[in-house]
């Protein structure tokens, strides 16, 4: 039997790890717990992370798990203070949240614990962050924006390539298709000039998920997008994320996610045309056996 090798210290990202959403930009703080037990923001929306977190912290701790918390994020104040009504301070010995390079979290948590990097197990929703921390030695976990993990230590595998988006109002279509995982990209614009955008396919080992991502390097777009739509072949959409111009999210009615031709499109009436950054996860069922 292979022996057991268990993490000293388990250590999770903020955003689109414990909850579903940045806390710079999709929140809106002060937030305030009410009677009920539940968590507000400054608008009156109720604040919520992944259902399961919770009942996942408590476990790992009751386990004697060490936990720690490594977040990015610009908004440290309200990062913190959605921690704190959660109730999840008692579960965070360590808690590093400051924007920059995670290695530096990471070092953090190796001189306060003195628990080496190879004991150490994290969760986080970047490539990025899992790239960097990956290099000290850290075991990793990969998490999807469907709040899953599976096969700890897997890392993803890429590709992508530029495309031209024109404008004009002609219907377009780019689509690219790595063994089995196809992105569609049908479009129609118009502004001045064409612009480099980019679509990237990325997917775990197992290939059990993907990710399509459709954007503008750049992080802006000049083109008025008259219609969108990403069709993914092969997985199944389970989530998706769009962003206009600086990074601002788009409003959840401005798009509509058809599982029934696994779609994500532009909702006629409320999509207001500007569009930079769709990234979607998706998800491959096991076949059903034959009988
Ligand atoms: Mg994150």
């Amino acid at each position: 039997m292979a022996e057991e090798i268990k993490p000293k210290l388990i250590v999770f990202d903020l955003d689109y790890t414990l909850w579903p959403f940045w806390v710079d930009t999709h929140v809106d703080p002060p937030f305030t717990l009410k009677g009920n037990g539940k968590v507000y923001d400054f608008r009156g929306a109720e604040v919520k992370h992944y259902p399961e977190v919770p009942d996942v912290l408590k476990k790992l701790q009751n386990d004697g798990y060490k936990l720690g918390i490594a977040s990015r994020t610009g908004a440290i104040e309200d990062g913190r203070k959605l921690v704190e009504l959660f109730g999840w301070e008692e579960y965070f010995q360590f808690s590093e949240i400051y924007p920059g390079v995670k290695t530096k979290h990471f070092s953090r948590f190796n001189e306060k614990s003195k628990i080496p990097y190879e004991d150490m197990l994290f969760f986080d929703d970047e490539n990025r962050n899992i790239v960097d921390v990956s290099k000290l030695g850290v075991t990793f976990c990969f998490m999807f924006r469907v709040g899953l993990c599976d096969n700890v230590g897997d890392t993803l595998e890429e590709e992508s390539a530029h495309f031209d988006v024109k404008p004009g109002g002609k219907i377009n279509v780019y689509t690219r298709d790595w063994d089995g995982f196809h992105c569609v990209f049908t479009y129609a614009c118009q502004g001045g000039t064409k612009e480099q955008w980019m679509m990237t396919l990325k997917r775990s080992i197992n290939k059990k998920y993907s990710k399509c991502l459709v954007f503008r390097p750049s992080g802006n777009s000049y083109l008025f997008f008259e219609q969108f739509s990403v069709q993914i072949k092969g997985p199944q959409i389970q989530s998706a994320k769009l962003l206009a111009n600086n990074g601002k999210p788009l409003s959840p009615e401005q798009y509509k996610i058809e599982k029934s031709k696994n779609t994500v499109t532009h909702t006629n009436e409320k999509f207001n045309s500007e569009l930079t950054f769709i990234e979607i996860d998706a998800i491959r069922h096991k076949k059903k056996k034959e009988l």
